[in-house]
């Protein structure tokens, strides 16, 4: 692997930095877990958009640069470091796009895409429901099929943003009487403010709602609105879950720019000698799972896929991520504690790394059985 940029990559690389240079707000935009920061954050998306910032590995025709993979890593590593926003469109743009891109019709690309590159329609996830996380197949809510498409009911939960997002993405089950739990599922997209939803925000650990409960009753969703074949939801979702674990949910210019930001606090605070070790540890693993997912970029870039190792992966930045934050409350004692100061807000984020876009106990059993060739556990 060669890990020189050309200098057409060094100039794309030059230009996100100028842009988001004369761009980032100077004052960082309220919490977007809050209905104004939410509106913030979305017309930060639209101005991300207008200059095909937004989405920059995706084709022009809908919104991006095509830029590809290796500069979408570039964009990110400048984006962090320029503390630009949170982006608020990341489920429907990590997550429902790259479905989209893999198993969605070219009428269903050409819908959805060009609006969720803008912020114009935001997306939540509706996979989670009371008595399936970690065992996703065991999911109840149902697709019952009607004139010209199906009726959705049931509950789910724990789904990110739907508080103020605008529509959803999840499985249901369309078939009840198949052998295996995962069969009989459809993937389909739906509107958080049709007849029949009811959002009810759940407030996180700092008050702020960041998640949101979903109950469903008889809500009607076009077939055009289908994913895939009917029955064939699981296959198409294990998709998306690879992504989310794997390449894109965590950027690691996201880790480098906090480790940098960690090492700038403690330079501050005198570099006391006690928490150097914590701090170049910071710095080494931001930078190691930087080189880990330039070597997988490459590979996928020659055609390769990722598969179990998205795994180490998720459990690598997860962890990182909750030691990093850890180091920055110690080092600022009193001061960090209040809820809203900016590393405690990110904290309260990163100690969720762990269990969410799949728990680290199961993403460990992936590693031991799939990877390492471990007999399977007790399950
Ligand atoms: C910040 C955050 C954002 C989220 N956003 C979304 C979202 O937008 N959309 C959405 O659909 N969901 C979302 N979730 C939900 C998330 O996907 C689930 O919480 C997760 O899959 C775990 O499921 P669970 O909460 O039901 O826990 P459980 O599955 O009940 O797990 C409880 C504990 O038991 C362990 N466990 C369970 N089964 C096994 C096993 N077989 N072997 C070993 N250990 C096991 C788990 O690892 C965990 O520690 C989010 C969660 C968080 C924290």
């Amino acid at each position: 692997m060669d890990l020189a940029f050309s200098p057409a990559d060094e100039e794309f690389r030059t230009e996100v930095r100028e842009w988001l240079h004369a761009r980032v707000p100077r004052e960082p935009l309220p919490s977007l877990e809050t209905a104004e920061g939410f509106a913030a954050h979305r017309a930060w998306e639209a101005e991300l958009a207008a200059e095909g910032w937004s989405v920059v590995d995706w084709p022009a025709e809908y919104g991006g640069r095509d830029a590809g993979l290796l500069r979408w890593l570039l964009f990110e590593e400048e984006y962090w470091a320029a503390g630009a926003p949170g982006r608020v469109g990341q489920n429907g743009i990590h997550l429902l796009a790259p479905t989209l891109f893999a198993h969605g019709t070219g009428e269903q690309r050409a819908r959805v895409l060009p609006p969720m590159a803008s912020g114009e329609v935001i997306w939540a996830q509706a996979w989670s429901e009371p008595e399936a996380g970690s065992d996703l197949a065991s999911l109840r809510a149902r697709a019952v099929r009607t004139d010209g498409g199906w009726l959705l009911s049931g509950q789910k939960t724990w789904s990110s943003r739907a508080a103020f997002a605008d529509r959803a993405f999840g499985l249901f089950r369309s078939d009840p009487d198949t052998a295996k739990p995962h069969q009989g599922l459809t993937y389909l997209m739906f509107d958080l403010r049709a007849p029949g939803v009811t959002v009810r925000p759940i407030a996180r650990l700092d008050g702020k709602p960041a998640f949101a409960e979903l109950f469903l009753d008889e809500v009607f969703v076009p077939d055009e609105d289908v994913i895939g074949e009917p029955g064939q939801g699981w296959r198409i979702a294990m998709a998306t879950a690879g992504d989310e674990r794997g390449l894109m949910l965590r950027s690691p210019g996201r880790f480098l720019a906090a480790a940098r930001r960690l090492e700038g606090l403690w330079r501050e605070r005198g570099g006391p000698v006690s928490e150097r070790d914590r701090v170049a540890d910071a710095l080494m693993g931001a930078r190691a799972y930087q080189l880990f997912t330039y070597a997988a970029a490459s590979r996928f870039i020659d055609g390769e896929t990722v598969g179990p190792e998205s795994s180490l992966n998720k459990v690598f930045w997860s962890e990182l991520d909750i030691a990093l934050h850890e180091t920055a409350l110690d080092l600022l004692g009193p001061e960090g504690e209040p809820a809203d100061t900016d590393w405690a807000e990110r904290y309260v984020f990163a100690l969720a790394g762990p269990i969410y876009a799949g728990t680290n106990e199961i993403q460990r059993d992936i590693i031991a059985e799939r990877l390492l060739g471990l007999p399977k556990g007790r399950r």
